[in-house]
Formats: structure tokens, sequence, C-alpha cells
């Protein structure tokens, strides 16, 4: 079966409720006639349902940039899968290398988080990467290995079957420095046959595998040509609809 390409905006700690709903509805507008693309954006907490009503039948899906793996209580500050799947979002990004850097999330927590989107029917778009100096090291391979499995950990292929994988070396991400082709198609290669392993030949045939790092117009091209590439997640190029929608074409 071949796997529907996802690009996927992550709009972070960017754009008032107005403005976020002003760039979605041009998104929206400019992505109408596109269908063999699925298209997301993530926006805050805060914008999402108001982004969400405004995006209802359009091809733009919503995504939370994270969440609470506990289904409620006293956790302030803290948003559940229910709450965001109320909030009509349908994916959510877990495990975000700045929420790794800034915020402390562990590999378990990200494990509890996994488990309870896919239990509350949330796609959840895992990311993982490795930093400049885990590259220099030459211990990429076994960063991601260690991410993947203690992530995934406690789960099988069934609780997983909507799993999104991003691979986003730290390093890449709003630097502007892209990882080289061969770079990417190394890990994800990697990646897939690690999804074979754990999993089966089948999960790993079908399974979404995003690149993120620095994509942009100029760039998405010769990474959607690879085999292995099936999207893109995408930070400061997707806060611009008319950029975005040049990503999410594939062009230049
Ligand atoms: C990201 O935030 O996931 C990301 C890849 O950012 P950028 O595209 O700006 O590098």
């Amino acid at each position: 079966m071949k796997r529907t390409p996802l690009i996927a905006g992550n709009w972070k700690m960017y754009k008032t409720g107005s403005k976020a709903v002003k760039t979605a509805e041009k998104l929206a507008r400019l992505s109408k006639d596109i269908n063999s693309v699925d298209i997301m954006i993530a926006p805050t907490y805060l914008s999402l349902p108001l982004v969400a009503e405004k995006l209802i039948g359009t091809n733009v899906k919503i995504g939370a940039q994270n969440m609470h793996h506990e289904k409620q209580g006293a956790y302030t500050g803290e948003v559940s899968a229910d709450m965001i799947k109320d909030a009509k979002a349908e994916y959510v990004i877990i495990g975000h290398s700045e929420r790794r850097q800034f915020f402390g999330e562990t590999d378990d927590a990200i494990a509890k988080k996994i488990k309870a989107a896919t239990q509350a029917a949330l796609i959840p778009v895992m990311c993982i990467g490795e930093s400049e100096k885990d590259r220099d090291e030459n211990n990429t391979f076994s960063v991601l290995d260690k991410q993947v499995k203690n992530g995934l950990k406690d789960l099988d292929s069934e609780d997983l079957s909507t799993l999104v994988l991003a691979y986003e070396p730290i390093w890449a991400i709003g630097t502007g420095k892209t990882a080289s082709v061969d770079q990417v198609n190394e890990v994800h290669k990697y990646l897939r046959s690690l999804m074979a392993q754990l999993f089966s030949d089948d999960f790993a045939e079908n399974i979404r595998i995003l690149y993120g790092g620095s994509v942009k117009p100029e760039n998405v091209n010769e990474l959607m040509a690879l085999e292995d590439v099936d999207g893109a997640l995408v930070g400061g190029a997707s806060l611009d609809p008319e950029k975005f929608i040049k990503i999410i074409g594939f062009e230049s």
C-alpha cells in the first residue's frame, strides 16, 4: 500500500488567536484542491479550538503540540488527550526536541503520552532526533534506537496503527541547516528497518516517517523524492501560508 504523504506545520508559540485563524483560513483556501497529501497544522492550545472550528470540512487537519498522559486531574497548566480530541484535533505532536530540551521531557513521559494519545484515538506524531554532539561522536543511531525503543515500550502494532514518526535532527531545527539527502536517507531506512524488527514488515511498510529540520520550498522536493521520506514536520516555514503551500506541493 502506498503511504499518503503528511505535511505537518508546528506553529510553536507563535500567532495569537485571530492571526492563527486568518493564517489557517488562507491555508485552507490555498489547499482546497489538494487531495494526494494529508495536511496538518498544530497551533497553540489557545488557538486550537478557534482554528479547528474554522477548518471543518477543509483539507487542513488540526494537531496539538503536546499533551498530558492522564485523562484528567490536578495537573495545573496541562491538557489531556480527551480535551484535545474534544476540540476537534486529530493529531498530537509528542516528544518534540524543544519539549525534551526545555521542559525535561523524558522517553518515559513520552511513552505514557503516546499510549494515552492512541487510547483517545489521536494520531501521535512522535519526534526523535540526535544532537550535533551525538552526530559528531557517531552516536546518531544508538540515540535514535534508544528514543524509539523507550518511547514505544509496552505498545503493540495494533495500538500504534496510526503512529507517525518524525526524524528531526536537533541541529537542523530552526537553524537553516538541513540534513543532507544522504543523511536523511540513511536514517529513514534505518528507522523503517527498526520498525520491522520491533513490530512487523507490514507495520514498517505502512508507517509514515517524516523528516523535520529547516524544511523549505527550496529543499522539499529532493527530500520527498526519497523512498523512505513520507512527509515533513515544518516549523518556521509553516507560519507563512504562501510558503507552506509550496512545501505541501513539493515545489520550490
Ligand atoms: C520543528 O519545529 O519541528 C522544525 C522542524 O522547525 P524548523 O522547520 O523551523 O526547523
